[in-house]
C-alpha cells in the first residue's frame, strides 16, 4: 500500500474519481440487473450518491444506493489488492520501470479502491447486498496490510441497500472534508457520471427578524399626552442551514445538442470512458430520426498503428435508453478494419434485454456501418 501512497503522491485527487466510479458502476449493474428482477429495488427506487464532508473531524463518507456487496464479496473484491484495479496499475508501474510515474501513466488506469488510502488513515466500507439479510462493514488502516470484516449492527447506522465507504483523512488531506473542495473536484472529474451526485452544502438564506428594544417615547401631534409607544424594529439576517445540492449533469454528452458541447466536454468524456490519457484525433456526433432512431458519438483514437491491431478491445458502448447494455462485441457487429474506431451508441428502439441476435439483424447496425464509414473517410 505504501507504494502506491508514495508513487501517486502527487495526484492523490483521483481518489474521488475512483470511488465515485465504483459507485457509479455499483448502481449500473442494480439498474441492469433490475430490468429482468424489479423486486431489487423494493429498498428504495432512488439510484443516486450522496458525499457528505465533515470538515472539523476531517471524514468522507460516500454513499452509493447500489448492487452492495454480500460477504463473500467483500473479501473478494476489496480483500486482496490483487483482485483490484490498483492490480493493474502496480503491474504497469513495474513493467515500466521507471522510478518517477509521471501522471500520464496514472491516467491510463483506474488505480481502483485503494486509492482511498492515497488521503485517508483508516477506510470504512458499510455495505448491504439485496441477495444478503446482513449488512457488513470491512475495515482496513493505511498502516496495516490486514483488514477486518464485522456485521453492522448499530441501527442508526444501517442503510437499505448499497454501500457507504467512510475515509477517515490522514491530517494533511483534512482539507478535502471541505464541501467546496469535493464539488469543485466532482465538477472536474465525474460531471459524466449518468447517475445524480449530491453533496452536503451549506446554505443560507436572508430573512427580516424583530429586535426587542425599550419602548422609545414618540411625540404625537397636538396637545395631548406624550404617550408610550412599542415600536418594533426588525433587521436582515442570515439564516443558515444544510441540504443536499446536485452537483453533476446527469445528462448524458450524446443526448445533448452537438453544437452545446465543446470540444474539451467530447475530449473529456472520451478520455473518461475508455480510460484514454491522450485526447483523440477527431470526434463526430449525430443523431438519426425516423425509422432506426440512435444517437452516437465517435472518436478516432490518437494510438499508433501497431496497437490498433489489437482487435480485443471494448471500443464501442452500446446504451439501450440511456442503460449501459455492452461494450463486448469483438469485431462480430462492425466491421474488424474499422474496429479502433471508439464510441458511444444510444438507442430507444432495442429492449432493455437486446440480444446478439436482434442486434445483427436490428437495422441499427448497418446504419451504423454508414456512419462509420462515411466518418472515416471524411477523416482520412
Ligand atoms: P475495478 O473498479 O477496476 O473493478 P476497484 O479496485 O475500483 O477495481 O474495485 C474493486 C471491486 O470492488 C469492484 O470491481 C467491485 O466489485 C467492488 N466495489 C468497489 N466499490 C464498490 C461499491 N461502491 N459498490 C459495490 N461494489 C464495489
Ligand atoms: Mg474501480
Amino acid at each position: 500500500m505504501d507504494l502506491i501512497v508514495h508513487s501517486l503522491y502527487s495526484n492523490k485527487e483521483v481518489f474521488l474519481r475512483e470511488l465515485v466510479s465504483n459507485a457509479s458502476d455499483a448502481l449500473d449493474k442494480l439498474r441492469y440487473l433490475s430490468v429482468t428482477d424489479p423486486d431489487l429495488l423494493k429498498d428504495g427506487p432512488e439510484l443516486d450518491i450522496r458525499i457528505q464532508t465533515d470538515k472539523d473531524n476531517g471524514i468522507i463518507t460516500i454513499t452509493d444506493s447500489g448492487i452492495g456487496m454480500t460477504r463473500q464479496e467483500l473479501v473478494d473484491s476489496l480483500g486482496t489488492i490483487a483482485s483490484s484495479g490498483t492490480a493493474k496499475f502496480l503491474k504497469t508501474l513495474k513493467e515500466s520501470q521507471e522510478a518517477n510515474v509521471d501522471s500520464n501513466l496514472i491516467g491510463q488506469f483506474g488505480v481502483g479502491f485503494y486509492s482511498a488510502f492515497l488521503v485517508s488513515d483508516k477506510v470504512a466500507v458499510s455495505t448491504k447486498s439485496p441477495k444478503s439479510e446482513q449488512q457488513y462493514v470491512w475495515e482496513a488502516e493505511a498502516e496495516s496490510n490486514s483488514y477486518t470484516i464485522r456485521e453492522e449492527t448499530d441501527p442508526e447506522k444501517l442503510i437499505p441497500r448499497g454501500t457507504r465507504l467512510t475515509l477517515y483523512l490522514k491530517r494533511d488531506d483534512k482539507g478535502f472534508a471541505h464541501p467546496e473542495r469535493i464539488q469543485k473536484l466532482l465538477k472536474n472529474y465525474s460531471q459524466f457520471v449518468s447517475f445524480p451526485i449530491y453533496t452536503w452544502q451549506e446554505k443560507g438564506f436572508t430573512k427580516e427578524v424583530e429586535v426587542d428594544e425599550d419602548p422609545a417615547e414618540v411625540k404625537t401631534e397636538g396637545d395631548g399626552e406624550p404617550k408610550k409607544e412599542v415600536k418594533k424594529k426588525t433587521k436582515t439576517v442570515v439564516e443558515k442551514y444544510w441540504d443536499w445540492e446536485l452537483t453533476n449533469e446527469t445528462q448524458p454528452i450524446w443526448l445533448r445538442t452537438p453544437k452545446e458541447v465543446s470540444t474539451e466536454e467530447y475530449n473529456e468524456f472520451y478520455k473518461k470512458t475508455f480510460n484514454e490519457y491522450l485526447d483523440p484525433l477527431a470526434s463526430s456526433h449525430f443523431t438519426t430520426e425516423g425509422e432506426v432512431e440512435f444517437r452516437s458519438i465517435l472518436y478516432v483514437p490518437a494510438t499508433k498503428k501497431e496497437d490498433i491491431t489489437d482487435r480485443k478491445t471494448k471500443n464501442i458502448r452500446l446504451y439501450v435508453k440511456r442503460v449501459f447494455i455492452s461494450d463486448d462485441f469483438d469485431g462480430e457487429l462492425f466491421p474488424r478494419y474499422l474496429s479502433f474506431v471508439k464510441g458511444v451508441v444510444d438507442s430507444n428502439d432495442l429492449p432493455l434485454n437486446v440480444s446478439r441476435e436482434i442486434l445483427q439483424e436490428s437495422r441499427i447496425v448497418s446504419s451504423l456501418w454508414g456512419y462509420f464509414y462515411c466518418f472515416c473517410a471524411f477523416q482520412y
